[in-house]
């Protein structure tokens, strides 16, 4: 079975960029994605506050964090891991392909989608029904759009489709967004309606999605807007089973992992780092958690030394 120094379960900024600090410390280290690397920072249309960039699409930050990775460090894309249980003085860690072991784990295992849970959601998943801008939206270019959600990932897809020439507007359950200012301004630069105050209750269609029906809570009144898309950005849940399965503690405010300040979990040589942890979301805030993660597991295996 092969040996690593440090396997990292998630390849999104966190996981690569701990993979980039621990190759460098000549460990040998393995990332394991279930998907494609990048996680949900191939989601990011266009960021603007990641230091040393003016503007930078997520999906381009990720390819040149890949290939710095690659240099010290081993990849694999489309791998699960299934189980980290102890073995001795390692941990086995158990794929939907293989076998190996390791000397520390680093879990970032970010977050997925929040679902809205309403009829019409599931069954139009693919046929209008969306959670990324950057990968779905050149199929509506020209078309209708809804875009549900009133954060920064809700403003940033409008904002998006909009610049691709998709006819998009907000819909939001209240009459204020949280979405920080500059990208507030924007929608209004660009004049994107936003229709508030109003929840979606049911995605309709016909082998595709044609319309979305609207509950307005001022008015207390049903409509149904027709559209051929609908994408929901309604925030983001952890990706916590494998870490509970583990017996890594989570908080009780949403199923995060807990931390001490170095990214140590409850487990001996277990770190957790990025999205994972509950760090709001932030690209620079998951690397700056990897980097620490990778520190913690190179300086816990040479005290044992
Ligand atoms: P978020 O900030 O948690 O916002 C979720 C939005 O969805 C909120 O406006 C919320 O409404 C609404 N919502 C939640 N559940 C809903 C439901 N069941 N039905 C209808 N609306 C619902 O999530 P996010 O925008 O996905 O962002 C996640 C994190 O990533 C945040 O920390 C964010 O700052 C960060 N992020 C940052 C950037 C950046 O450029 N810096 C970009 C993207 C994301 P209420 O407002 O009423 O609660």
């Amino acid at each position: 079975m092969d040996e690593y120094d440090v396997i990292i379960v998630g390849s999104g900024p966190a996981g690569l960029t701990a993979a980039i600090y621990s190759g460098r410390q000549n460990f040998r280290t393995l990332i394991l994605e279930k998907a494609l690397v990048g996680g949900m920072g191939l989601m990011v249309p266009l960021m603007e506050n990641y230091p040393g960039f003016d503007m930078i699409a997520g999906r381009k930050l990720i390819e040149i964090m890949k290939e710095q990775a690659l240099k010290q460090s081993e990849i694999k894309e489309r791998e699960e891991v299934k189980l980290v249980e102890p073995t001795g003085d390692l941990w086995r860690v158990v794929t939907d392909k293989g076998e190996y072991t390791s000397k520390t784990v680093i879990l970032a295992t970010g977050s997925k989608h929040r679902l809205l849970n309403v009829p019409g959601e599931a069954e139009f998943l693919g046929r209008g029904v969306a959670y990324c801008a950057t990968c779905d939206g050149p199929l509506f270019v020209g078309r209708k759009a809804l875009v549900i959600g009133g954060g920064n990932a809700a403003a940033q897809q409008a904002i998006y489709l909009d610049d691709i020439g998709v006819v998009v507007a907000l819909v939001h359950r209240r009459d204020e967004l949280r979405a920080e200012m500059y990208l507030q301004d924007l929608l209004k630069e660009r004049g994107i309606p936003k229709i508030w105050n109003s929840e979606v209750m049911e995605i309709k269609g016909d082998q595709v999605v044609q319309s979305a029906v609207l509950f307005n809570k001022m008015s207390e009144k049903k409509e149904e807007v027709a559209t051929d898309g609908v994408f929901i950005a309604v925030g983001e849940v952890p990706s916590n089973q494998l870490a509970a399965d583990m017996g890594v503690k989570l908080n009780e405010r949403g199923g995060y992992i807990l931390t001490d300040k170095n990214q140590r979990t409850n487990l001996r040589r277990v770190y957790a780092a990025g999205d994972i942890t509950g760090g709001n979301n932030q690209w620079v805030i998951a690397c700056s958690e990897g980097a620490v993660a990778a520190l913690s597991a190179y300086q816990d295996l040479q005290m044992e030394k």
